[in-house]
């Protein structure tokens, strides 16, 4: 993390390269504070003078980002040794120090029952319960990633339908879609829901590969290969909701 001054005021910001910037950029987010994106190849040197200049505009976000309020209602409590729920498992909450400088792209993993954050040790997560939330659904929405890619090939390969791209997105009014272009979106939430109640949702939307309705025929299709799916709708109407707690 490096620092700089503007207008008085100490202003920490990470650097990041990125293979698709094609000129130095500024990003202001919630999880990353200010980060500097410099195009592959790109000189780090005009990184002062850039910072000196858009102070005005970096002051600004970075005060509205302190006043703004918690992104999301989870309401996870979040204390070490929490439970939390995954693919109709418990993980033990652990947050851990991170000693060396890592370039972690994820701030944590699930491993072995756990779900472990590492942290710098100046990171403002040890205090503050937002900015651990947002860091826990960064590893879930990561998980959410390989979890739906893995079990999207596998039952596509099964119903031999094809799919084009897959987004894990965050909908309040729905579990999961399918475009007519094959484009799958999930909601990273499911993680928190049975493996098998997943295993539907995915289903579910290759099903619409071959019918893009929910005609008696489309549900023949997802019975064929879920024979209980009825099970796991209800499962969804009922507690679905949970999911967002
Ligand atoms: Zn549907």
């Amino acid at each position: 993390m490096a620092q700089c001054r503007l207008n008085g005021q100490m202003i920490s910001y990470t650097v990041r390269r990125s293979q698709r910037a094609k000129y130095l950029r500024l990003e202001i987010s919630p999880l990353h504070g200010l980060q500097v994106v410099v195009p592959r190849g790109g000189s780090l040197s005009q990184i002062p003078a850039v910072l000196q200049r858009r102070a005005p505009w970096i002051l600004r976000h970075l005060q509205k980002l302190k006043k703004s309020e918690p992104p999301s209602q989870t309401s996870l409590l979040l204390q070490e040794g929490q439970q939390l729920p995954f693919l109709g498992e418990s993980l033990t909450f652990r947050l851990l120090p991170l000693s060396t400088a890592s370039s972690r792209t994820v701030p944590g993993e699930i491993l072995q029952s756990e779900l472990r954050l590492f942290l710098p040790s100046s990171h403002p997560a040890w205090n503050d319960l937002r900015q651990r939330v947002l860091l826990v659904e960064e590893v879930y929405r990561e998980e959410a990633r390989k979890h739906f890619t893995q079990q999207s090939h596998y039952w596509a390969q099964r119903m031999q339908v094809t799919f084009h791209r897959i987004t894990i997105k965050e909908q309040k009014s729905r579990w999961g879609s399918c475009s007519r272009q094959g484009n799958l979106h999930f909601n990273w939430r499911l993680m928190m829901a049975p493996a098998s109640v997943v295993d539907y949702v995915v289903v579910h939307e290759l099903a619409h590969r071959l019918q893009m309705n929910h005609s008696s025929a489309f549900w023949d299709i997802v019975r064929r290969y879920v024979p209980d799916f009825e099970k796991h709708r209800r499962w969804l109407k009922e507690h679905g909701h949970q999911l967002w707690h």
